[in-house]
């Protein structure tokens, strides 16, 4: 199974700002000796050499991930991520045409739908595009989005041919050898998690989802289904003093990420659904404490703990 992430940023796409863009150069350039930029060998070797954070960006699309396995292409979510991903399929793959794509939703909020509009393989009436989300009325939703008081492109009018299924929720499906559950999470509106299973491994998609003043019960059933999983892909909008602050806003933070990968016995923690204030670097932090927090709390763990970012691909 091979996981690729388009999009990992939340609630808003959000472009780099010249100034970020200046302060990371200048971070970038008081590295550099004379000798290491001084020939392209030098330079190609100085950028391979430079941190993470300066060698890329966290990036600014909104949720969509894709999955390949069992020679099938599933997606999960459609915010602006999901764009590059339609325009990759165009250029690499069949011309962007007979293609079978399932895509499967947390839920209907902006972050999570915006970017289908602009989906191009939703145009052409040679693919099939499958949605699956436990919300009902799922058609609907989209329609509205691109009602002409708003988008000047109608649902209907992209030609792909569209089929939708609502899922019962905390049920697990089938697609060819791949077996998809879902679990209703704390979010206004509802959210879902998902675990994807295929061939031994396992990943969970958990994001939009809060976990503080609840039940034992309800923190019980999701450090469930995420447990052994090879990867959990993990809702880390807020540091831990904003998600006590925000509550009801349906996020949590890195920290409540490690405690609950860690007692459910998870191997790989993404942290996902970055806030759009947040540059490169203070979510960089964000990532620095969560594993200084794993460290101080848990020195047993080895539990490895990453930022999800644009075009990161994880093979199980
Ligand atoms: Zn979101
Ligand atoms: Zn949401």
């Amino acid at each position: 199974m091979k996981i690729r992430f388009w999009g990992v940023r939340g609630s808003l796409p959000t472009p780099p700002s010249n100034a970020q863009y200046t302060d990371k150069l200048r971070n970038i350039l008081s590295k550099a000796a004379v000798s290491d930029i001084s020939t392209p060998v030098s330079r190609e070797a100085f950028i391979k050499n430079l941190p993470e954070i300066e060698r890329m960006n966290v990036g600014g699309n909104t949720a969509c991930l894709e999955v390949r396995a069992d020679n099938k292409l599933i997606i999960f979510d459609m915010g602006s991520g999901i764009v590059r991903l339609g325009n990759y399929l165009n250029e690499y793959e069949q011309n962007g045409k007979n293609l079978d794509i399932r895509i499967f939703l947390t839920h209907t909020h902006w972050d999570h739908i915006h970017g289908f509009p602009f989906f191009k393989p939703a145009f052409l009436p040679q693919n099939t595009l499958t949605f699956y989300s436990p919300h009902p009325n799922l058609q609907e939703r989209l329609e509205y989005q691109q009602d002409f008081r708003f988008f000047p492109i109608s649902l209907s009018h992209m030609a792909s041919k569209k089929v939708f299924v609502q899922l019962e929720k905390n049920s697990e499906i089938k697609i060819g050898n791949i077996k998809i559950k879902n679990i209703l999470q704390y979010h206004p509106g509802d959210s879902f998690g998902y675990r994807v299973t295929y061939k031994g491994k396992s990943f969970v998609y958990a994001t939009d989802s809060e976990y503080k003043n609840l039940t034992s019960d309800f923190v019980t059933r999701h450090a469930e289904f995420i447990k052994n999983t090879d990867l959990l892909v993990f809702d880390a909008q807020y540091t831990l003093e904003e998600a006590i602050h925000k509550e009801d806003w349906g996020h949590s933070s890195a920290m409540q990420g490690v405690d609950f990968a860690i007692l459910s016995k998870v191997k790989n923690l993404a942290l996902f659904h970055h806030e759009p204030d947040n540059d490169d670097y203070r979510i960089h932090g964000m990532l620095k404490r969560a594993i200084e927090y794993r460290r101080a709390n848990y020195p047993e763990s080895k539990l490895n703990i990453f930022l999800a970012h644009e075009d990161l691909i994880i093979n199980l």
